[in-house]
């Protein structure tokens, strides 16, 4: 089964993606973790798109389609892209890479947030530097302050374009370039609205709910 998770900044994709990996042994391909990838590593691609995301604009559909295709053109499946198609065209060019590759997209989760949530959680947002694992000021703090649930390690960052001003920009491409996205899936029987305000154990059930009945057929 290969899904998408569509929503704003902050909705709540990675958290859920994450959960996704671990109980149903699904990939996760972000690209925002791939472009950041990049950007840290120094390549004359990273630095071409790192102005990009501090600025809150989006990155080129070439970069980020060349990216996806170099992660799934070798097959398998069980992919959630996260944050991933952001325009028509990145759409457009998943359905024909999945369509070259015989597989297809079962579902479009889209997690709806309130635009203030969407503030609160971005700007609390913090993960662990060693595994990655999200986590958030207020509402998911570690069980033991400074020290990662999962890994252990006691280092922690914050992103560069987790800010109000550039969450801004974010969600003025989101609404722009993005959500003309809800209607296309929702056009082609795939989408499936969850409400992302709820707490994360419980869009994870609602998510789990779509997952398993699409498991049943
Ligand atoms: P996205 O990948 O969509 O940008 P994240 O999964 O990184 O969003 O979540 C953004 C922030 O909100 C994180 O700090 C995360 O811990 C927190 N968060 C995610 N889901 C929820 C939720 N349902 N309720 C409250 N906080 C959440
Ligand atoms: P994210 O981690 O999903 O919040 O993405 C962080 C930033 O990376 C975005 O604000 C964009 O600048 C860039 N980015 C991530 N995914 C895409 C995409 N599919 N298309 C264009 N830009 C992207």
């Amino acid at each position: 089964m290969n899904i998408i998770l569509l929503g704003p900044p902050g909705a709540g994709k990675g958290t859920q993606a994450r959960r996704l990996v671990e109980t149903r042994g699904m990939v996760q391909l972000s690209t925002g973790d791939m472009l950041r990838e990049a950007r840290s590593s120094g390549t004359e691609m990273g630095k071409k798109v790192a102005e990009v995301m501090d600025s809150g604009n989006l990155v080129t559909d070439e970069i980020v389609i060349g990216l996806i295709e170099e992660k799934i053109s070798g097959g398998g499946d069980g992919f959630i892209f996260d944050g991933f198609p952001r325009t028509l065209a990145q759409a457009d060019a998943l359905e024909e890479l999945m369509n070259r590759l015989g597989q297809t997209l079962d579902a479009v989760i889209e997690l709806r947030v309130d635009d203030e949530a969407l503030i609160d959680r971005v700007t609390g947002r913090y993960s662990c530097a060693k595994c990655g694992e999200v986590y958030h000021d207020r509402t998911k703090p570690p069980a033991k302050e400074g020290v990662c649930d999962l890994c252990g390690s006691t280092e922690f960052v914050r992103r560069a374009d987790d800010n109000e001003e550039s969450l801004r920009q974010r969600l003025f491409a989101y609404y722009k370039q993005t959500s003309p996205l809800i209607g296309y899936y929702h056009c082609k029987g795939k989408l499936h609205p969850v409400d992302g305000m709820a707490p994360i154990e419980e869009v994870a059930a609602s998510i789990d709910r779509i997952l398993d009945s699409l498991d049943r057929g």
